[in-house]
C-alpha cells in the first residue's frame, strides 16, 4: 500500500510518494510565490502529477495537510489566514477528487505533521504525544490515549494560540498580546533579542543588515556565548518553558516533542528547557513527561497526509 502525501506550506508544496512502512520513494516540490488559490491548485496539480506517475498502481489515496481550519467532510478549507481571502470556502479536496479520480483527504497541516511524528517518528510507541513546531510560528497537535485530538470543530490542538504573557507580551499575528506562538516560535526568538537592542548597543548581533538578524543567527551566537544573544536566548526560555509547562498541566504526555528550525539546537535547547519546565509543573509527577527533539525535519507533515490517506481520514478512532 502507498499513498500520496502533500505538505502545501506557505512557500512550497511537497508532493511525495510514500509506503505504509513511512519509506518515502520520491519528492516533487514546488516554490509557491503568488498564494491565491487558483494559482496554488495549480503547483498542486502539477507536483501531485508527477508524484502520482512515479508511484504507478496501488495508490490509495491523496492526502493533503494545508493551513487554515478545513472541514474534513468535504476538505473544504474554511479559513486561512495566512494564505488570504481566495481560500475562504475554497473546495480544495473537490478539485483535487475530480482532477485525479482518487479518494482524497484534507487536513490541517500541524495536525498532519503530529500523526506523521506519532505513526513514524519520535512519538512512535506512545499513546499521549505532542508535536510542537518552533518556526515561523507554532505548529502542533495533541495525542490522547492514542487519537488525534480533533474538536468541535477541528480547532483542537491550536497550541500556539493560548496566552502565556497576556499583559507584557508581544502581539501576535492573530491579534492578541503574548500568544505561545508570539513569544516562543523563531520569530519570538527574533523579536526577544529586538527587545533587548538598547541594552547592547554595541552586539555583534547587530553587525550586520536588520533583515538578516534571523532566529538561526541568533541561536548560534547564543551558543558562541555573544552576550546579547544569550540574554535574548535566557527570555525566550522562559517563554517557551511557561507553554511547554502548561501542555504538561493540561495533559501531561509521554513525551513533548519539540520541531521546526530552533529544535535544530537540540541539547543547547534541551538543556535549557527541561529544568525549567521541571520547575514550573507542580501537579503532574516529576519527570513524567519527556521532551525530545522531532525526528522529522521537513517532512514531518507529506508523511501524516500520506498516513491519514492509508487511515481514510484524521477522524477515524485509534492511530495506533
Ligand atoms: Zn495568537
Amino acid at each position: 500500500m502507498k499513498a500520496i502525501g502533500v505538505d502545501l506550506g506557505g512557500t512550497h508544496v511537497l508532493a511525495a510518494v510514500i509506503e505504509d512502512d513511512g519509506s518515502i520513494r520520491s519528492k516533487h516540490e514546488i516554490d509557491v510565490e503568488e498564494r491565491s488559490f487558483e494559482h496554488v491548485m495549480e503547483l498542486l496539480e502539477t507536483a501531485i502529477s508527477g508524484a502520482l506517475a512515479d508511484a504507478g498502481s496501488n495508490v490509495i489515496g491523496i492526502g493533503i495537510g494545508s493551513p487554515g481550519n478545513i472541514d474534513a467532510q468535504t476538505g473544504t478549507i474554511r479559513y486561512s489566514p495566512n494564505f488570504g481571502d481566495t481560500w475562504k470556502g475554497a473546495p480544495l479536496g473537490a478539485r483535487l477528487h475530480q482532477r485525479f479520480g482518487i479518494p482524497v483527504f484534507v487536513g490541517n497541516d500541524a495536525r498532519c505533521a503530529t500523526l506523521g511524528e506519532y505513526t513514524y517518528g519520535v512519538g512512535r510507541g506512545t499513546k499521549d504525544f505532542v508535536l510542537i513546531t518552533l518556526g515561523t510560528g507554532i505548529g502542533g497537535g495533541v495525542v490522547a490515549d492514542g487519537n488525534l485530538v480533533l474538536g468541535a470543530a477541528m480547532g483542537a490542538g491550536e497550541i500556539g494560540h493560548h496566552q502565556i504573557r497576556p499583559t507584557d507580551g508581544f502581539v501576535c499575528g492573530c491579534g492578541k498580546i503574548g500568544c505561545f506562538e508570539a513569544q516562543a516560535s523563531g520569530t519570538g526568538l527574533i523579536r526577544h533579542a529586538t527587545a533587548l537592542v538598547s541594552s547592547f548597543p554595541r552586539s555583534m548581533l547587530l553587525a550586520g543588515a536588520p533583515m538578516d538578524l534571523g532566529s538561526k543567527r541568533i541561536r548560534k551566537a547564543a551558543q558562541a556565548g555573544d552576550q546579547h544573544a544569550v540574554a535574548a536566548w535566557k527570555n525566550y526560555i522562559s517563554d517557551l518553558a511557561l507553554g511547554v509547562a502548561n501542555i504538561v498541566a493540561f495533559l501531561n504526555p509521554e513525551l513533548i516533542a519539540l520541531g521546526g528550525g530552533v529544535s535544530k539546537a537540540e541539547e543547547f535547547l534541551l538543556d535549557a528547557v527541561r529544568p525549567r519546565v521541571d520547575d514550573l509543573v507542580t501537579m503532574a509527577p516529576r519527570g513524567s513527561t519527556r521532551i525530545s527533539i522531532a525526528q522529522f525535519e521537513n517532512d514531518a507533515g507529506a508523511l501524516g497526509a500520506a498516513a491519514m490517506a492509508m487511515r481514510g481520514g484524521l477522524r477515524t478512532g485509534k492511530v495506533a
